[in-house]
């Protein structure tokens, strides 16, 4: 791989370290090409630490390595898009990552729609709330709403109307991730379910 070594007069280079999986960043070190080349090497992503002023495999003390997927240059060679499988938390104080952020995925604004549904079903008493009105109903209830909205998602596919057929597609998600959180269940669950039988 081609990289710009010089650009930066300590002859190093940024280098974001991100889940191959999940697509969080984890953290940002700094290589030299030693550094880069035992990372190759090893498949275990190495630093050079400013601080310890030597090579630094990151962890080499604590266990948690992050074990090399893919490395990508950027559009002029000077910092690395590193893809690895972290093993254990990244961070030294303990967390996933070096921003405190979770390293799990993130499936935008359905996460925030379970996290919306998951907070009704912690506070059941909001009275406005027809998803809070859910849960109290009970599980059987929400799984019976499952099968209309799935039965509805069914006569709409048949018809021409494609605002219909989204609108019931999207009741049925909707409630399709109340009854995975009544049963305490995320839809990272089924993603990881469908993962497994990808080999
Ligand atoms: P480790 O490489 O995990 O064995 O940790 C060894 C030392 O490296 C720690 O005591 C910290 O000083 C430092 N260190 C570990 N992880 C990080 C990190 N994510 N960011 C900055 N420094 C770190
Ligand atoms: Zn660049
Ligand atoms: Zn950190
Ligand atoms: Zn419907």
């Amino acid at each position: 791989m081609k990289l710009d070594f010089s650009k930066n007069t300590d002859g190093l280079i940024p280098a974001i370290i991100q889940d191959s999986e999940t697509k969080k960043v984890l953290m940002l070190g700094y290589m030299n090409s030693e550094a880069y080349d035992k990372t190759i090497e090893t498949r275990k992503v190495t630093f050079y630490s400013r601080s310890k002023e030597r090579l630094w495999t990151k962890g080499e003390e604590s266990g948690n390595f992050l074990h090399l997927i893919e490395v990508k240059n950027d559009c002029d060679n000077d910092t690395l898009l590193i893809q690895a499988k972290p093993e254990g938390p990244t961070c030294h104080k303990g967390t996933d990552t070096c921003w405190g952020v979770e390293n799990k995925t993130d499936y935008g604004f359905i996460s925030d729609l379970e996290n919306t549904i998951k907070a009704r079903r912690e506070n059941a008493d909001s009275e406005k709330s027809y998803v809070a009105s859910l849960f109290k109903l009970g599980i059987n209830k929400i799984a019976q709403k499952v099968g209309e909205e799935a039965i509805e998602v069914v006569i709409e596919a048949k018809d021409e109307n494609d605002d219909l057929f989204l609108s019931e597609s999207a009741d049925l998600l909707f409630h399709y991730l109340i009854l995975l959180q009544a049963k305490g269940f995320q839809i990272n669950d089924v993603v990881n379910v469908l993962k497994s039988r990808q080999k």
